[in-house]
């Protein structure tokens, strides 16, 4: 009879949770420090995931986990800019990141993102991290209030883990935040997704080839992605609220994006001669709040640590930036012999900050009032903190005009105050 206890022990200075973009992130850097680092994924192998298109500000963080030549190595297709199509049709002029930022981090690439995450994988591999596909973690060990380990599958039955430092990166799962009763659903971004991919769709040409579209639906009750990929795939995605969309659910998934897409002739004549490859995903609920991301001896990254909306690409910026500055706290807790949960979260100040910025901006284009190109034309001067944060760039700069404007534009107070981040 299998024993339900565990089995055998193995001991690590830290555990990470999850080998997406910010458990890689963690464990590359933590790994690189000498630190003995665990990274466990559940799936056997990297997956096909939503989450495409990258923000430029990414950059940085891959320069420091050592991808970057591999990125321009790739066959990602580039991406200079985003650009928005009214409800009408009529497209925005394209935001080119270089017109804010003109540096070789102003472009950005389109991903797979079993290729990315993979990728991100082999670096932290290379860096010392004992990377452990296929073992799901089925919970974090406490005593007390402090984290000291993991209960992770194996073949044989569970085993435990220690560690000084439990890192959870497991995504929109969020394991600690759902433990500890920390999530908080965004009661303002009740929203689904119906995604795909298809091939044949047409692009535009040039530096525009690569771009993010956004399109408004008639009466912007939803609005789509297309994210082009490479070999020629691109990823066609329909945001919309819960509340409308999935009542529209009765005749399955493909018919909500169909109906949708009756309702976004620019778009639609995009992909007249397309034809979709794989099946049509849902994702729904997934923009919530964390109200405390880290406590002693644990720390949450990436999506585990709250998620704002897909709309401006996001995720995985932040899933990167919050796996980075989580890294160099952890680094330093261990040095100073003190993995508390102030020092583990030392980093949250400054990071809400800017994931403050961006949801600011996506509170606004969920306003079926605003329009980017009216709002632009009120204050031609912040076109470029816009592009700022399109861009990422809403750490070491202030994104207060922005938000004032914004503020004063819409006529509203500032967004729901909610938890740290
Ligand atoms: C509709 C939609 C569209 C999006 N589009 C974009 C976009 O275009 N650009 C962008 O940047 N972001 C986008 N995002 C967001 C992006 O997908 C995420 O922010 C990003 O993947 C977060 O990275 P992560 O490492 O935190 O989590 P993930 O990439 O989700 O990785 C978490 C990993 O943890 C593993 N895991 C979970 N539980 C366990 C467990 N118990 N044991 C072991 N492993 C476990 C999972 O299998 C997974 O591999 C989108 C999100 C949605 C919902």
């Amino acid at each position: 009879m299998r024993n339900p206890v565990a089995q055998s022990s193995e001991s690590f200075d830290v555990s990470v949770i999850g080998a997406g973009p910010a458990g890689a992130t963690v464990a590359n850097l933590t790994a690189a420090a000498g630190l003995r680092t665990l990274l466990v994924e559940r799936s056997p192998e990297p997956q096909l995931k939503v989450g495409e298109s990258l923000m430029p500000a990414t950059y940085w963080t891959l320069e420091r986990l050592g991808v970057l030549d591999r990125m321009r190595e790739s066959a990602f297709p580039k991406k200079f800019s985003v650009q928005f199509f009214g409800s009408n049709g009529q497209g925005s002029a394209p935001f080119y990141f270089r017109d804010a930022d003109p540096h070789e981090s102003s472009q950005t690439w389109q991903v797979r993102r079993e290729e990315f995450d993979s990728l991100l994988c082999a670096a932290a591999a290379e860096c010392g991290a004992d990377v452990r596909w296929g073992r799901a973690v089925r919970e974090v060990r406490f005593e007390g209030e402090r984290a000291v380990g993991l209960l992770v599958d194996g073949p044989e039955g569970p085993v435990s883990v220690s560690s000084q430092v439990v890192v959870d990166a497991s995504g929109q799962s969020a394991l600690l935040a759902g433990r500890l009763g920390l999530r908080t659903p965004d009661p303002c971004l009740r929203n689904a997704a119906y995604w795909c991919h298809v091939r044949g769709a047409r692009l535009d040409d040039g530096d525009d080839a690569g771009a993010t579209l956004i399109f408004h639906t008639a009466e912007k009750r939803s609005w789509f992605w297309l994210i082009p990929l490479p070999d020629g795939l691109v990823s066609v995605g329909v945001v919309g609220s819960v509340e409308y969309l999935v009542r529209k659910d009765e005749g399955g998934p493909a018919r909500v994006f169909d109906d949708e897409l009756a309702l976004c002739p620019a778009l639609a004549e995009r992909l007249v001669a397309a034809e979709r490859v794989g099946p049509m995903r849902v994702s729904r609920d997934f923009s919530y709040r964390v109200d405390r991301v880290a406590g002693d001896g644990w720390v949450a990254v990436g999506d585990a640590a709250g998620f704002i909306d897909p709309i401006y690409s996001s995720g995985v910026f932040l899933a990167l930036k919050s796996g980075e500055m989580a890294a160099d706290a952890i680094v330093e807790a261990l040095e100073a012999g003190d993995p508390s949960g102030e020092r583990l979260g030392a980093w949250v100040g400054e990071y809400g900050q800017g994931m403050e910025a961006v949801r600011r901006l996506v509170y606004a284009f969920y306003d079926p009032k605003f329009s980017f190109a009216r709002f632009v034309d009120a204050y031609p001067e912040l076109r470029s903190d816009i592009i700022h944060v399109l861009t990422g760039n809403v750490y070491g700069r202030s994104n207060e005009p922005l938000a004032r404007a914004l503020d004063a534009y819409q006529g509203v107070e500032a967004a729901p105050a909610g938890g740290v981040v």
